[in-house]
């Protein structure tokens, strides 16, 4: 799906993971830009290959994969980057406050972690976003909440939003308190990004959709 001339959303990992015999999906995001593809996001593990493979479709050039954004940690969304940073060598970066759930120092929620642990996440060198929270034309905004580092993504007027929403039939709806650990400061986070300058937001879970008086 193509959400502007250089952003896409990938129709690879729109569905079809099962866990459980739940269907789960997490959407990805590629901007392309002169000098690259950047993913944000990676989806669930097990479509590396696909994801790739998409790639190449969105330009005449064969685009190399410059790096992976990740919005945090959880396997829906780290799912992938290992085997496309062994790919391709691209850097990988999170918030730093994401580390501790990838070193052990703090869990996961317990589904999480258990899922983690069933789908044999495999992590990634990771790089961490920088001070001034700028990696290139993306900016990174701290909104913590669905857990400790979680970071939304923007782009030219393009809101990544990872966990921190949903959005279903062009309701928008907050972090899912089943999956995130600190409700309100997730609340805070949503609430924060009021000021930014943006015309769609773009989930993790659910569709793309155009900035309506919701936010
Ligand atoms: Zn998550």
């Amino acid at each position: 799906m193509k959400i502007s001339p250089d952003v896409f959303m990938l129709e690879i990992t729109r569905g079809k993971f099962m866990y459980q015999d739940r269907a789960c999906y997490s959407m990805v995001y590629a901007v392309r830009e002169p000098d690259g593809i950047t993913l944000i996001d990676t989806g669930f593990p097990g479509f590396a290959y696909g994801i790739l493979e998409e790639l190449r479709t969105l330009g005449q050039h064969r685009l190399p994969l410059k790096q992976i954004l990740l919005t945090h940690a959880d396997l829906d969304h780290m799912g992938n980057a290992a085997w496309l940073q062994e790919k391709t060598g691209c850097p990988v970066w999170i918030s730093m406050k994401e580390k501790v759930y990838v070193t052990g120092e703090r869990s996961r929620l317990p589904e999480k972690q258990q899922m983690c642990r069933d789908c044999g996440l495999q992590i990634p060198r990771l790089q961490f976003y920088p001070p001034d929270r700028r990696i290139g034309e993306f900016e990174i905004l701290d909104t913590p909440g669905h857990s400790a580092g979680h970071v939304c993504i923007l782009y030219h007027g393009i809101l990544f939003g990872g966990d921190l929403f949903s959005i279903t039939d062009g309701t928008l709806q907050g972090a899912n308190p089943q999956w995130s650990e600190d409700m309100e400061t997730a609340r805070r986070s949503l609430e924060s990004l009021k000021p930014y300058k943006f015309t769609m937001l773009c989930p993790a879970h659910g569709l793309p959709d155009r900035r309506r008086d919701y936010l």
